[in-house]
Parts: structure tokens; C-alpha cells; sequence
């Protein structure tokens, strides 16, 4: 039977840099997925506004065309989102409707305040998918979703902790290649906020030979930090050998990610 997986980013191209290879492969395999932008990322460049939503909605679509996926926008403005109950019963809406067996998410611990509070309203979200009386016009579901986080390098107040690392070298260009399509981000705006806009190429073969170059770090780096339980996931041939990796934990908010969910989800 093909799962259904909701993976959640606060902009367009979150998702993509956390969990694009693992996405990949559901895609391969028939599992329905889709990748949600709870804002409509109009903060993200030096020139923002509507005209730059729009540019990056039909970004996203390229990027989910990569691999055949689904993307949702939800119009919350970019930098501005809050963890409100407006927002929360968006995210009910889209849950119920969508009636995910997985959710991928943000952890609440992070330097962007839209990453924070898309991580606080799934949570706040979680749970409350299951009781009719809150948002009685969108029908409940029986069962709480599996709930992950997605990898990050924040310490504080405590560090990511996987319960499972997945080998994406087979579907690694496929991520880059959806990286590539958010032009306005990868080859833009991170470039000009970052200080070195000038080190971008000009043709787009050159850019995506320097984006993949410049992500490699990035994409090895869970691989790398993570190696253990690599092993553990694959035996010690295929462990020892996976270069590029991505790295999930489970939330106690939704229900558990046990053995026989990461044997569901993540054993490729
Ligand atoms: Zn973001």
C-alpha cells in the first residue's frame, strides 16, 4: 500500500534542503508526497512583494516537477508568520484533508523565527487533528500522524537526535536539481544576503555546477555526523559506503516513530 507523506518547510525550498533525496525516493517507489511552504517566501530576496510570491510559487512547481511531487504554498506572508490559532486551523485543514500516514517537520529550535513557529503550529496542530469539535467543518481523522523532525546543527536547548539516517546517493542530483530550480534563493538571494553573489556563474550550466559543488559539504554532512547509525539502518558494507544522507527524528507529538514505522518509511 503507498503512504501518504506531508513534508512541511516555512518557504519555498526548505523542504527541498531537508528532505528532497529521502522524498525522492517515496516518489520512486508510488508513495503519494507533498511538500508544503506554510508562507509564500515574499520576504526572500532583495526585491519581495507579490510579483516575488508568484516567482517562487512557479519555482516550487518546478522543483516538485523534478521528481513528480505535489507542492502546496499557503499565502502567510514570508518573515511575518506566527503561531496563531488562525494558522494552527490552517495547518488542522491540510492535515485532515490530506490524511498523511508521516509528517516531516521543522524542529522549534532555530535561527529563522518562520522556521520556530512552523515547527510550534504542527505541533500545536498534532492531536488536535483527531477531536471533531475543533474545526468541526473539516472532518477529524481517527488516527494521530507519525511525526518527524528533519535534521539541523542547532544545539540549543538540545541537539538533533536521529532515529534514522536514510542513504539518498542514488536520488542526490535529483535534489540538487530542485535546489536549481528556486533561481530567486539559491542563485540570488542566499548568494547576496550571504556577501558572495559574485561568485555566481552566469549560464545556467556553470551556476549548476557551482550550486552542486558549493551544497556538497551540506549533503554529506549527516552522512558524515551520522555514521553509526547508518551502519545500524543498512549493515556495515552499505553503512561504511553512503556519502550523501538525510536524518530523521521522531516527535512525541505525533505518534511513534517505532521500528515497524522506520522499516515502513525509511528501509529502501
Ligand atoms: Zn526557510
Amino acid at each position: 500500500m503507498a503512504n501518504s507523506i506531508l513534508i512541511f518547510g516555512a518557504h519555498p525550498d526548505d523542504c527541498e534542503f531537508t528532505a528532497a533525496g529521502t522524498a525522492a525516493l517515496w516518489a520512486a517507489r508510488g508513495d503519494r508526497v507533498c511538500f508544503v511552504s506554510v508562507t509564500n517566501g515574499d520576504a526572500g530576496h532583495e526585491m519581495g512583494g507579490g510579483r516575488l510570491a508568484q516567482r517562487r510559487y512557479a519555482e516550487a512547481l518546478a522543483a516538485g516537477a523534478v521528481i513528480g511531487i505535489e507542492y502546496i504554498i499557503m499565502d502567510n506572508h514570508d518573515g511575518e508568520l506566527l503561531p496563531t490559532l488562525a494558522v494552527r486551523h490552517q495547518i488542522i485543514d491540510l492535515i485532515r484533508t490530506f490524511k498523511p500516514d508521516l509528517i516531516l517537520s521543522p524542529r522549534p529550535n532555530d535561527y529563522h523565527p518562520d522556521h520556530r513557529y512552523t515547527a510550534q503550529v504542527i505541533q500545536d496542530a498534532a492531536y488536535m487533528v483527531t477531536v471533531p469539535n475543533v474545526r468541526a467543518g473539516v472532518e477529524n481523522l481517527m488516527y494521530n500522524p507519525i511525526i518527524a523532525y528533519v535534521s539541523d546543527t542547532f544545539m540549543k536547548p538540545y541537539p538533533f537526535s536521529p532515529s534514522v539516517v536514510v542513504d539518498i546517493d542514488s536520488t542526490v542530483e535529483h535534489k540538487v536539481d530542485m535546489l536549481d530550480r528556486h533561481v530567486s534563493q539559491v542563485y540570488e538571494w542566499l548568494p547576496w544576503n550571504g556577501g558572495y553573489l559574485h561568485e555566481v556563474p552566469a549560464t545556467p550550466r556553470e551556476r549548476r555546477t557551482w550550486l552542486r559543488a558549493r551544497l556538497d559539504y551540506r549533503l554529506r554532512r549527516d552522512a558524515d555526523r551520522y555514521r553509526n547509525l547508518l551502519i545500524a539502518h543498512y549493515g556495515n558494507e552499505r553503512g561504511q559506503k553512503v556519502t550523501y544522507a538525510e536524518a530523521f527524528e521522531g516527535c512525541e507529538y505525533g505518534a511513534p516513530l517505532d521500528a515497524a514505522a522506520i522499516q515502513r518509511f525509511f528501509k529502501f
